[in-house]
């Protein structure tokens, strides 16, 4: 299989997977255009369309898409995503047979209430709910759904590659560092990423074990980022309120360096 980060908006990656015939599954195309330029640049053929939630972002491009090529839509059930033609469901395991490929359904809320995860072909195309180096914004969950959330990702194999809606690894490595500056895995991971966003390239795929060990929002009960939580959450809380604290100060971050 081949795995092709399109980018999209400002930030947005629409996640392109195809096979060696040239038969290719969209995860949430927010914007025609660009799919439809590497699917012509690659020689693709788009077969069907995964959705993660129901941000414009990332199901924007969808009605045109379709419009042009019918093909099957995936998605939460959620009335917010009117495009969708197939619901699918947490523990839901979603077989395609062009392109012959096999996700499992997680659900993941938090960032929003309906969002999904597709996991399979050893990546996992998250949305909006795991960063590289961060996790998204709690818009319609509470703390304790989004830990939840992310400890079920979490719990995938370290190879998994991590497939995510945004290109937000620079910005969330300078708060991550803020969390755990000692913290070796995270410095190599840093210099990774800048080497490869010099280069034009995206940061993503990365493997879930990298972010294992350098993502705070997975690392709630590392020492050091319990230590640097001890202000706001000190002994006694509880994992959520960490968690909760985290998200916090991370919300805090972005408002005073945006
Ligand atoms: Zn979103
Ligand atoms: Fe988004």
């Amino acid at each position: 299989m081949h795995l092709l980060a399109v980018p999209a908006f400002a930030d947005n990656y629409i996640w392109l997977l195809a096979d060696a015939a040239g038969d290719a599954i969209a995860v949430d195309p927010g914007q025609a255009a660009p799919l439809r330029a590497a699917l012509e640049r690659e020689g693709l053929r788009l077969r069907a369309i995964l959705l993660t939630h129901h941000h414009a972002d990332h199901i924007g491009g969808v009605a045109e898409l379709i419009a042009a090529t019918p093909v099957p839509v995936y998605a939460p059930a959620d009335a917010r995503i009117a495009c969708a033609d197939h619901r699918v469901a947490d523990g839901q395991m979603l077989t395609l047979s062009t392109p012959a490929v096999r996700f499992t359904v997680i659900a993941v809320p938090g960032h929003t209430r309906s969002h999904v995860a597709y996991a399979g072909e050893g990546l996992l195309f998250c949305g909006d709910t795991l960063f590289s180096l961060g996790c998204g914004r709690l818009f319609e969950g509470s703390p304790e759904q989004m830990l939840a959330s992310l400890d079920r990702l979490a719990a995938l194999p370290d190879a998994t590659g991590v497939c995510c809606g945004h290109e937000y690894t620079l910005d969330n490595a300078a708060f991550a560092q803020t969390i755990e500056p000692g913290n070796r895995a995270l410095e190599a991971r840093i210099a990774t990423v800048r080497r490869l966003r010099a280069e034009g390239r995206p940061s993503l795929p990365v493997s879930l074990g990298e972010e294992r060990a350098s993502n705070p929002f997975l690392r709630i009960d590392a020492p050091a980022v319990i230590a640097a939580l001890s202000a706001e959450a000190g002994a006694g809380a509880t994992r959520a309120e960490r968690f909760g604290a985290l998200r916090r100060r991370k919300d805090l971050f972005r408002a005073a360096t945006a």
